[in-house]
C-alpha cells in the first residue's frame, strides 16, 4: 500500500505549505531558483532527497543506475536536464554522487545477464579495466569493487565534460562540479581530490557505527 509515502506526504505539506515558512508558498510564487544539480544512483539508500534532508527548491535531480553519466548525445535525458537547468534556470554547482554497495557495479563486474541493464552499464567498462588495473590480479572482490566505485565517479566526472551545456561553463570557471562518494557502511561522505586523484572525506563529519552486508551485494 501507499500509506508510507502518504503519512510522510501530509507531514511534508503540513511544513512546508502551513508552518512558518509557507516554502512552498512562496516557491510557487516566485519560482524556483535551485542551487544545485545533483547526478545520483537510482538506489533507494543514497537518494539525495533523503541524505542532505534538503527543504524543497534545493537542488534539480537526476538519476541513472550508478550515477552513471554517458559521453554526450543530444536529446537524452541527462542532456535535456543540464541543459534546462544550466542555462535556463542557471545552476552553477553539479554534484556528482557515487555511492559504495552499488548495484550497477555488481551488475558490471558480474557481466548481468539482462540486455537493458548490460547495455546501459556498458559504458562503465573502461572503469572496471582501470580498477583491475589498480588492484593487480591478487586483489579480492571487495577491494575491486571498491576500486570501480571510485573510478566509476571519475569516469563520469569526464563524461560530464563533454556535454555542450556544460563544457563552456567549466572553461570560463562559471561552474562547479563536485565529485562524491558516499560510504553507505560507515555513513561518510568522500570527494574526488583532482590533485592527488583520491577519495578523502568531507571535513566536518562524525564517525558512525560501522556496517556491513551479510549476504550479497544488491
Ligand atoms: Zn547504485
Amino acid at each position: 500500500m501507499t500509506e508510507t509515502l502518504l503519512k510522510g506526504f501530509r507531514e511534508f505539506c503540513a511544513d512546508a505549505y502551513d508552518g512558518k515558512s509557507s516554502l512552498m508558498g512562496r516557491l510557487v510564487e516566485e519560482g524556483q531558483r535551485p542551487e544545485y544539480f545533483i547526478i545520483s544512483c537510482i538506489d533507494s539508500r543514497s537518494n539525495p532527497g533523503t541524505i542532505f534532508r534538503p527543504a524543497p527548491g534545493t537542488f534539480i535531480a537526476y538519476k541513472a543506475m550508478g550515477a552513471i553519466v554517458r559521453p554526450y548525445q543530444q536529446g537524452t535525458a541527462l542532456a535535456a536536464a543540464l541543459q534546462f537547468a544550466l542555462h535556463h534556470v542557471n545552476v552553477r554547482k553539479i554534484i556528482l554522487l557515487g555511492h559504495t554497495r552499488c548495484g550497477a557495479i555488481n551488475a558490471l563486474v558480474d557481466k548481468v545477464d539482462d540486455p537493458d541493464i548490460a547495455e546501459f552499464i556498458d559504458v562503465a567498462q573502461t572503469a572496471l579495466s582501470k580498477a583491475k588495473a589498480q588492484c593487480g590480479p591478487d586483489a579480492d572482490r571487495e577491494e575491486l569493487l571498491h576500486r570501480i566505485e571510485e573510478q566509476l565517479v571519475t569516469l563520469s566526472l569526464e563524461n560530464l565534460k563533454t556535454y555542450p551545456s556544460v563544457a563552456p561553463l567549466l572553461e570560463d570557471e562559471s561552474l562547479e562540479i563536485v565529485p562524491w562518494l558516499f560510504e553507505l557502511e560507515t555513513g561518510t561522505l568522500k570527494k574526488f581530490e583532482p590533485e592527488t586523484k583520491s577519495f578523502v572525506p568531507v571535513p566536518g563529519q562524525a564517525e558512525h557505527k560501522m556496517y556491513r552486508r551479510k549476504a550479497a551485494r544488491t
